[in-house]
């Protein structure tokens, strides 16, 4: 095991805590096509990394959408470089509906309330405490670490990673893994189990648009060829398809975990390895991959006619589909078999998927850190049904882990707060978070 030197000071449990109510006071809401400003946020994690001797860059692809990266140097020049990413940006919040006003930052009874709290400026707080303390004690982790806070997570990161990715490249030479968002939280499986799932994987996204092409006339006439009727059918197929089992290389390992945690015996080669089966035994930690075992495609929106006895020349309609790594091409032919001859196709907005290895020594640095101070801690990897700012660093080769670690008591779901009503964080999930953060990132 690597020698940790000392232990991360008071002070910085103070600092996570307080970083993060600071943060979510500063209001970053971004309601997409172009509309959000981080610019004041930046600045203060600039300031915060200023004061610890690093030398941070504030970089705008617009005016107002500010981007903060900064490198502390490690002790081993010959190792690879560790990305850690925080987005500044947040989601609306409708102030009517919060039991405290979503900017407040407030502090109550041990809880930091307001937007942001889990996703994830409670991340970003603990970063910058974790790299202060560093310059408190003298140390320095062994790995370069690179740490950028993003614009634009929320929307398209057009302004944020994508931004950095594309034209800021040279800033994370070096690096070959990343930690962010949505993963190493405490997900309680039942009967005291606490389940750390650590993100290494996400789907990519497949926004399509449908189209229909029939022949326009009165609605009294016979009408064989309705686009209505038409895409009205495609949409039907699509929604009722059964999409095949497909365990990529991560969600395998998070089933042999997880059926492991809860003493299940599973062959997933067998020939009756029935996935539902083994599902229905995994008790609420099937919410870890059951969005993760198969490509998916939900028609969401549909658009067709304007007046009752007219019969459209066209219909359209949405879809949201997700695609596994590896299984982008069968997610095609799937869909030009499901739409037919006469419904046009295409992608509206594509993102790649990520795999990363559970078996690399990174992924034992993050189970180990974790279980240092949760010592009955059971960490599994899991494959993400949606996406982050990683997809945008892979473009650099930089392989994304979701490692934001926070020990959450069991009323508390993570799941239905980030993005929702009254998001908040335990300000003792963020001290052990911090603890956690610092242990990994100087052992890495
Ligand atoms: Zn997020």
């Amino acid at each position: 095991m690597t020698e940790l030197g000392p232990a991360i000071d008071e002070r910085a449990l103070e600092e996570a805590v307080r970083f993060t109510s600071e943060l979510i006071r500063i209001d970053t809401t971004n309601r997409g096509g172009g509309d959000g400003r981080e610019r004041e946020a930046a600045e203060y994690a600039a300031e915060r990394l200023a004061e610890a001797g690093a030398e941070p860059v504030i970089l705008e692809k617009a005016p107002g959408r500010s981007n903060v990266v900064a490198r502390i140097a490690g002790t081993d020049p010959s190792a690879d470089a560790l990305l850690v990413h925080g987005h500044l940006d947040v989601v609306p919040a409708e102030a009517d509906d919060w039991s405290v006003d979503p900017f407040s930052g407030a502090i109550r009874d041990g809880i930091v309330w307001g937007r942001g709290a889990l996703d994830m400026k409670g991340m970003d707080a603990m970063v910058l405490a974790a790299v202060r303390s560093w310059a408190r004690a003298g140390v320095r982790p062994r790995r370069d670490v690179v740490v950028a806070f993003t614009a634009d997570e929320e929307a398209s990161a057009e302004y944020g990673a994508g931004f950095l990715a594309e034209r800021h490249g040279a800033l994370f030479e070096g690096c070959t893994e990343g930690i962010s968002e949505s993963g190493g939280f405490t997900f309680h499986g039942g009967d005291g189990l606490r389940i750390y799932p650590v993100g290494a994987g996400e789907r990519g996204t497949a926004w399509l648009r449908l189209t229909a092409r029939g022949t326009a006339g009165h609605g009294s006439k016979a009408h064989p060829h309705n686009a209505v009727v038409i895409l009205a059918e495609a949409i039907a197929r699509i929604g009722r398809h059964r999409w095949p089992v497909r365990p990529v290389p991560t969600v395998r390992a998070a089933l042999t975990e997880l059926a492991a945690v809860y003493g299940v015996d599973v062959d997933l080669d067998a020939e009756e390895f029935d996935a539902d089966d083994l599902l229905a035994k995994l008790g609420p930690a099937a919410q870890l991959v059951e969005s993760t075992l198969r490509n998916s495609a939900n028609p969401t929106v549909f658009e067709a006619g304007y007046k009752v006895n007219v019969v459209p020349g066209h219909a359209a309609a949405q879809v949201d589909g997700r695609m596994l790594p590896g299984w982008e091409d069968e997610f095609v032919a799937t869909m030009d078999e499901l739409t037919g001859p006469e419904v046009d196709w295409e992608f509206q907005h594509r993102t790649v998927p990520l795999g990363a290895p559970v078996d690399s020594p990174t992924f034992a640095a993050m189970r180990s850190a974790i279980e240092r101070f949760d010592p009955e801690a059971r960490v599994v990897p899991y494959c993400m049904s949606g996406g982050t700012d990683a997809k945008q660093f892979s473009r650099l080769g930089i392989v994304g882990y979701g490692f934001s670690p926070l020990r959450l008591p069991a009323e508390f779901g993570y799941g239905k707060l980030a993005h929702g009503v009254d998001e908040r964080v335990p300000a003792d999930g963020l001290r052990f978070g911090v603890r956690v953060l610092d242990d990994f990132l100087r052992a890495a």
